[in-house]
């Protein structure tokens, strides 16, 4: 690290100074100080301009700083920004109407950041239970699986098997059982042999993981299961949605309509925290005034930057570019593999890629190959040890990717052995 921080700029070595002073040690970041970002490029304090290859974990999906959706958040905040729901504002109706109709759900329930819209699933998918499927008070089990990601607070690590996102933050939260991910058969398993099941929470890619794809066919069966056995598929598409995989939502890909559907991230383009859970009225009416509820969800800011996010997703094509742009990027990097033995294996859809890195989870490899990756142009990050995920914003071209993969290459051949 001291010999990387050797090559900043003074200023931008003084900016990781103060965060490491001031700030809580909770991210390891590349040593990048960014100020600027337009479409799919950011630039560093010293002007030196990058490819965003992480996108902010898919939340920037329609690019940095989109003008329209910039616009909608200027506006709206010269006019109105934080009412709290003790009233009523005129942007929140329109927003509610908007985004229902664009997924086909009766209702929706505005949050903040993606964590609180699962945790607000979590809470929606019990008083389901208990309230309309007679599962006794307390008793409600939901099923979770292994590796997943869903976010930080207390409830939500409780079922995760990340050890450092678990330890010394113990008591957890109980109800949950873990399967194995991709695994239908375990599903249903425990769906036949469990009594008290009330939904299944998944990804439809595995993002943090490290852009795991589930077999064909898994989440059309895992939905089968599900309503088989009236327990409700909660879907967390809070990385995988809006267009990012290549499809509006990516349990599209297998013409799957969740039960519970929870979206963050790109629902606001990356300008504004906004998240929102989606369920029919069977579902949504269980929750009644006092019972849940945030100060900022649905206020008119994130209202009016959703609705911007959401049109530019439909107006500029971004599902079908995604779709389009993802295939070219992975033949690309599969002809690298064949080049340069780094690269273990490819996987990914849309622009929701990864590529395996030819060495151990605790090797550092992965993280030198993004030092060097940096150097040449080009932000990504390592995921669980040895993967590198790709996933630019929406808005690249064909020609911005070829560019990518011969920075990627080059890149990988200053390691080649
Ligand atoms: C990022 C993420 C979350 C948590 O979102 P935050 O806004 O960071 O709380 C939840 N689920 C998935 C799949 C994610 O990728």
């Amino acid at each position: 690290m001291e010999l990387i921080h050797q090559t900043l700029s003074s200023k931008a070595s003084a900016m990781i100074g103060k965060e490491n002073k001031y700030g809580a040690h909770n991210y390891h970041p590349l040593p990048v100080v960014l100020e600027r970002g337009e479409g799919v490029y950011v630039w560093d304090m010293d002007g030196k301009k990058y490819f965003d290859f992480l996108s902010a974990y898919s939340a920037v999906n329609q690019g940095h700083c989109h003008p329209k959706i910039v616009n909608a958040m200027i506006k709206q905040a010269q006019t109105l920004t934080l009412t709290s729901r003790a009233f009523y504002n005129d942007q929140l109706g329109n927003y509610e109407e908007y985004v229902t109709k664009y997924f086909g759900f009766d209702k929706v329930l505005p949050m903040n950041t993606g964590a609180e819209a699962v945790e607000t699933a979590l809470k929606l998918c019990r008083k389901w239970a208990y309230e309309v499927k007679g599962i006794p008070e307390n008793q409600a089990q939901i099923i979770v699986c292994e590796n997943n990601f869903h976010g930080r607070t207390t409830t939500i690590i409780s079922f995760s098997n990340d050890e450092s996102a678990r330890k010394s933050f113990g008591p957890f939260t109980s109800g949950f059982i873990k399967i194995p991910y991709d695994d239908i058969e375990a599903l249903e398993k425990v769906l036949k042999s469990t009594t008290n099941i009330a939904g299944f929470l998944v990804e439809p890619i595995q993002g943090e993981a490290g852009v795991y794809v589930p077999a064909d066919g898994y989440l059309a069966k895992a939905k089968a299961l599900c309503e088989q056995h009236n327990a409700l598929f909660i879907d967390d598409e809070v990385q995988t949605g809006i267009a990012r995989t290549g499809k509006l939502l990516a349990v599209h890909h297998e013409n799957v309509q969740p039960d519970i559907l929870i979206l963050g991230k790109a629902l606001s383009g990356g300008v504004y925290p906004v998240s929102a859970v989606l369920a029919n009225d069977e579902i949504m009416n269980v929750i009644q005034p006092g019972q849940h509820g945030s100060t900022f969800g649905g206020n008119p800011i994130a209202a009016a930057v959703a609705i911007a996010a959401l049109e530019v997703i439909r107006e500029e094509k971004l599902s079908e570019n995604a779709e389009r742009l993802g295939i070219i990027l992975r033949k690309g990097l599969n002809e690298i593999a064949q080049r340069n033995s780094l690269i273990t294996l490819v996987r990914g859809k849309g622009l929701l890629n990864a590529i395996v890195i030819n060495c151990g989870e605790d090797s550092d490899l992965a993280w030198d190959i993004c030092m060097k990756f940096s150097e040449y142009g080009l932000l990504a990050k390592p995921t669980h040890g040895n993967k590198i995920r790709l996933a630019p914003p929406l808005v690249i071209t064909e020609s911005q990717i070829h560019d990518c993969l011969s920075i990627i290459e080059r890149a990988l051949n200053d390691f080649r052995q």
